[in-house]
């Protein structure tokens, strides 16, 4: 019997940020931080990729 997870395991990365959005603070992240770009927490990145215009 195969041990299946449904939920992809990402390696989380913790550490103490702040949203660039909202001022949020941001625990962990998917991802490693280059330090350069601006972190945002889960609603502002989602809203920013609501925003972002797809047919341009
Ligand atoms: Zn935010």
């Amino acid at each position: 019997m195969e041990n299946r997870d449904f939920s992809p395991r990402r390696e989380m990365v913790k550490g103490n940020w702040t949203c660039a959005g909202c001022g949020a603070s941001i625990t962990e992240l998917p991802f490693e931080p280059d330090g350069e770009r601006p972190l945002y927490c889960r609603d502002c990145h989602r809203q920013r990729m609501a925003n972002r215009p797809r047919r341009f």
